[in-house]
């Protein structure tokens, strides 16, 4: 494939092509970042619901797709020309096309860092799998890093699977194992530090 061949001759080309790419992926990532913690409560609710033996509260479908982008202020629905990552923030000067509302600069934040990191990993190791394989790693960090930032819910599955390492350490130690229970016991007083 001649596009193919022209990645691989061309580095300049490859990187500006990723990171144009890239910039839409950021684009998906902050509906990732918004959207997926509220997806897993929903889910989280439904199924205490069910464990309750009580009827799931009845909701509108909510995933990555659906329903579109809106302002949160006013709902005016976010077309594809106001959606053009870091363009349309820099063309709408930050707010809303139809409210004037401030739209938050995380929004092109988590576009640049995207496609900065992405256009690094593709200079770094050209047209390659790795490549791929770092961006994908990459893309997947950002998400949940941000969402870790606003829900805690990254720290908090940590923190569980560290206390599960100390228990499975104290266990182990009975069995007269001292190096594992050392080991578990500094992971655990992290672990107790932020309840
Ligand atoms: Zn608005």
């Amino acid at each position: 494939m001649p596009l193919l061949h022209a990645f691989d001759a061309y580095p300049a080309f490859f990187v500006t092509a990723v990171v144009v790419l890239s910039l839409a992926i950021g684009s998906f990532l902050n509906v990732v970042i918004h959207r997926l913690p509220k997806m897993l409560e929903r889910q989280w609710r439904a199924e205490l619901a069910e464990f309750e033996g009580r009827e799931p509260a009845a909701a509108p479908r909510y995933n990555l797709v659906v329903p579109r982008s809106q302002c949160p202020a006013c709902g005016h629905p976010i077309g594809a020309l106001e959606n053009i990552p870091l363009v349309s923030y820099l063309v709408l000067g930050g707010k809303c096309a139809a409210c004037k509302a401030r739209i938050s600069p995380r929004y092109p934040l988590v576009e640049a860092l995207t496609g900065a990191l992405s256009g690094y990993i593709a200079w770094r190791f050209g047209f390659s799998w790795t490549t791929a394989a770092a961006l994908v790693f990459a893309w997947a960090m950002i998400a949940l890093a941000f969402i870790d930032l606003d829900t805690f819910y990254l720290g908090r599955a940590a923190r569980q699977s560290l206390r599960r390492v100390h228990h499975a350490a104290l266990r182990g130690d009975r069995r007269g194992s001292g190096l594992p229970c050392a080991l578990g016991g500094v992971l655990g007083l992290q672990a107790r530090d932020r309840p």
